[in-house]
């Protein structure tokens, strides 16, 4: 297990072997300040070379996928997978989902099509398989989006057990589907970051798995299978464009590594240029990746998902950016309500704010003349418009009711039918 892979901080370097458990680099945590991103986040490093000589360079990947990725990721085991269709989502090419576009290719990333709803299976069911592994049976997380729902899901079907700490303030509503796989919620008088300080140290304390996002260094593992899956369905080619809903930057670092990891193989000769989509109203990455001092404004968008303040895969994310000569794009919530209605309506993909401000972000760089004609184009769409249909309440008109008789009802249909010829 240790030959298989080791942890590299990707701050100060040092390096960890990959049988025990950790979380942030034992050397940058403790100047970790309040309010500022953490350093020492972990990034999982594989044997590369020794993967290579493993299988014909020309059956590589094909062998790889075979094992379901097994080599590529920090388990021993299929097996340890739950039994549900975790990843594996549908890549629909749509190019008409912009109206009148017969200029370039599109294709969406269907990640609602996820047991739980949303992307975040990728992680949780990693990080549940490892614990399966190394004879953990609690596992913990602070969340009360789609991360909570997602772990919940998951150790449901694992018959793990899983404790989720929310703030108390979280409105009913957004912990249904957590309470629903019957996960033991415990609410905390206090914020986001308080339940997430606590449940750090709830995990050290018991010995819980801890699965908080760039905090346990396998989420990124997890999310970055999507990049092979995009790989395989545009058969074996790197697509132009990647547009990611972005915001602490673990999805986003996720989509790099999985494309980097193409190209350490020499299965693939570069990578797509990924497009990290932040809400106008949360743009604390994007807004910082080229500034000396990180400095936060606080955060006020429809897009829960990606709603941050202090993104906790700053450094990692930044860092990727960087190498590989990323772009980014920040949408208002009037382009992201926007998007979601296109979507919904010439696409028949219902997806929620976070997520369709990805598709967003496509719009803003196709309305600026940013896409190349011919090129291929991936929007990923994370997590499903039913988590949250209270945030395009304002998109929608329920019309007046009409008699129950074919003559009131003949009004209306003829009304319709001289508007839609
Ligand atoms: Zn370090």
């Amino acid at each position: 297990m240790t030959d298989k892979f080791h942890y590299q901080c990707v701050d100060c370097g040092a390096e960890y072997p990959g049988d025990k458990v950790i979380y942030l680099c034992p050397a940058c945590q403790p100047g970790n300040l309040a309010g500022q991103p953490p350093k020492g986040v972990l990034k999982t490093i594989y044997n590369y070379r020794q993967i290579r000589e493993w299988y014909p360079a020309d059956q590589l990947f094909q062998q790889i996928q075979e094992e379901k990725f097994l080599p590529l990721l920090p388990i021993r085991c299929k097996d340890s997978w739950p039994n549900l269709r975790i990843g594996d989502t549908p890549l629909y090419r749509n190019d008409s989902v912009v109206q009148g576009n017969e200029s370039f290719e599109i294709y969406l990333k269907d990640d609602s099509q996820n047991p739980t709803f949303s992307f975040k299976d990728r992680a949780s069911a990693l990080v549940s398989a490892w614990a399966m592994e190394n004879g953990i049976s609690t596992l913990i997380a602070a969340s009360t989006g789609n991360a909570g729902s997602s772990l919940a899901g998951i150790c449901a079907a694992q018959h793990q057990k899983s404790i989720i700490l929310v703030p108390a303030k979280a409105p009913l509503a957004k912990l249904t589907q957590i309470m629903m796989y019957g996960a033991n919620i415990i609410p905390v008088n206090g914020t986001y970051d308080d339940a997430f300080d606590l449940s750090v140290e709830a995990s050290r304390l018991f010995g819980f798995y801890n699965r908080n996002t760039a905090y346990n260094p396998l989420t990124i593992e997890g999310k970055k299978t999507v990049s092979f899956e995009i790989y395989n369905q545009l058969e074996f080619q790197v697509p132009d464009r990647v547009f990611v809903p972005t915001g602490d930057g673990v999805i986003l670092s996720g989509v790099y590594k999985g494309f980097e990891e193409l190209l350490l193989l020499g299965i693939t000769e570069r990578l797509p240029i990924i497009v990290a989509v932040q809400a106008a109203g949360s743009a604390n990455l994007i807004n910082n990746v080229s500034s000396q001092n990180f400095r936060i404004t606080a955060s006020a968008t429809i897009a829960d998902s990606i709603s941050v303040d202090v993104p906790k895969n700053f450094f990692m994310s930044a860092g990727f950016m960087k190498q590989y000569k990323g772009e980014s794009v920040t949408v208002t919530d009037e382009e992201i309500l926007q998007a979601s209605v296109q979507l919904s309506g010439s696409a028949g993909i219902f997806a929620e704010p976070a997520a369709a401000a990805a598709f967003a972000g496509l719009l803003n760089f196709a309305r600026s003349g940013r896409i190349p004609k011919g090129s291929k184009n991936v929007v990923l769409l994370t997590g499903s418009g039913l988590k949250d249909l209270a945030s395009v309440q304002s998109q929608i008109h329920l019309p007046a009711p009409v008699d129950p008789d074919i003559r009131s009802l003949g009004q209306v249909i003829r009304t319709f039918l001289s508007k839609n010829p």
